[in-house]
């Protein structure tokens, strides 16, 4: 399979960060990463591949280098989550006929998206077994739910005005209809689970659409899916770790979730999460000594990958006509001078010669400067951990729709240079 085959597998194994945690976890330990566990102390040594899960929605992959201290860490770091629909902890509404799940929106998604999609529910459910609570992953791969639409007969603004949903009121999916027994979201989710109601204790369940992921376009230079931003950098992370060659760096592949809510929690990248997985990497390897981790941290590097705004032909002027990239165009390289991209002009350099060196194309982008930047987990680590970080990402466009876009070039040419900064390149 190519790439981009690879990375669609990937986008619809994982409809929540628990998937795609734990898909990159078997692709992982398929390719010789043995798996630590966060509460035992660690012992490393160079060449060891290891992964590390935090509460299943965040991961560390790491190969050790030869050098660990005095050639530091080469990090990549991305994100696991995407803005969808969670359903409520007591979701269920009745009325007129019907069942419905009441959803909270999970950041910031574009709701009018969600509507007449065929939706599956995907998480991670925590109910009592024989060895007290246990928690597992579920995904139901079959139309459970619906947002339906209004008729245009009943709301004749809709192609002026634009289809606004109170995320309220208007938002809960249809689930069923309303019959006398106990059609409960609990009773469903347990029996999809195989054990009783009443073990069933708590849930993050996320609906996603069915819809799988497809090249596209004329001659497939496309790659249409949900998800893009941010699973296609975490696979492009895991195909240059899996691929990279050891050399005296540690190469570093952290995954966090909860970025498109700010990243602040346990597992998110505004956490000690990477900060404190660096040093026991060393600690683990006997680099203990008080100078070994600021030492090791000067001479770390990390490329914060995080899809990027193409421009969009039909809204040219919502981009600075000098950095609108284009797909298939190669990765882009994301500055601010307000800080909200962690990129400085020395990091740019570093990113720009590792893309030359591999004779990949390397576009730029900045935001026009009367609109609000967004931000990525890249400004965070860098705040949090102090290492010298480029904020990339592969261009694409309807960030953050249920179903997004991207060029399907591009997603080789980043794992490439990804894996060539992995590779310690100078
Ligand atoms: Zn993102």
């Amino acid at each position: 399979m190519t790439p981009e085959e690879t990375l669609l597998a990937y986008i619809d194994a994982s409809p929540t960060p628990y998937h795609a945690v734990a898909e990159a976890r078997f692709r992982l330990v398929a390719e010789g990463f043995n798996e630590l566990r966060l509460d035992e102390p660690w012992s490393l040594g160079p060449g060891d591949k290891r992964f590390v899960s935090f509460d299943h929605g965040s991961f560390v992959a790491f190969v050790v280098g030869t050098d660990p201290v005095a050639a530091g860490f080469r990090v990549v770091g991305a994100h696991t989550d995407s803005p969808n629909l969670r359903v409520k902890p007591q979701p269920d509404l009745d009325g007129h006929g019907f069942r419905r799940l009441g959803l909270s929106p999970y950041g910031g998604l574009q709701v009018a998206t969600w509507v007449d999609r065929d939706l599956g529910i995907a998480g991670q459910a925590s109910f009592y077994g024989d060895s007290g609570v246990e928690h597992g992953l579920f995904k139901i791969d079959r139309p459970v739910c619906r947002i339906a639409t209004l008729a245009i007969h009943l709301n004749r603004e809709v192609n002026d005005k634009g289809l606004l949903l109170n995320k309220q009121k208007e938002l809960p999916a249809l689930f069923g209809l309303e019959t006398k027994d106990d059609g409960s979201f609990r009773r469903f989710l347990a029996a999809q689970l195989g054990i009783d109601k009443a073990a069933l204790i708590s849930w993050d369940a996320s609906l996603f659409d069915l819809c799988p992921s497809r090249l596209g376009g004329e001659d497939g230079e496309f790659i249409f899916a949900p998800r893009l931003d941010n699973l296609a950098s975490c696979h492009a992370g895991l195909l240059a770790l899996i691929a990279a060659q050891q050399t005296a760096s540690s190469a570093v592949l952290v995954c966090f979730d909860n970025e498109e809510v700010g990243s602040q929690s346990a597992r998110g990248a505004d956490s000690p999460l990477l900060s404190s997985t660096l040093r026991r990497i060393l600690d683990g390897c006997g680099h203990s000594a008080p100078q070994d981790f600021p030492v090791s941290l000067a001479n770390s590097l990390l490329v914060s990958a995080d899809m990027a705004h193409a421009g969009h032909p039909n809204f040219a002027d919502k981009h600075d006509p000098n950095h609108m990239p284009q797909l298939n165009k190669g990765p882009v390289i994301k500055s601010n001078v307000n800080q909200r991209y962690a990129t400085t002009s020395r990091t740019l350099a570093y990113f720009a010669r590792l893309c030359e060196k591999l004779e990949v194309p390397v576009q730029q982008f900045v935001n026009r400067s009367d609109l609000r930047c967004g931000s990525t987990i890249g400004p965070i680590s860098a705040g949090n951990v102090g290492i010298d970080t480029v904020d990339v990402g592969n261009p694409m466009l309807s960030m953050h729709s249920v179903r997004e876009m991207a060029g399907s070039q591009d997603h080789q040419a980043m794992a490439r240079v990804l894996r060539a900064h992995f590779e310690g390149s100078p």
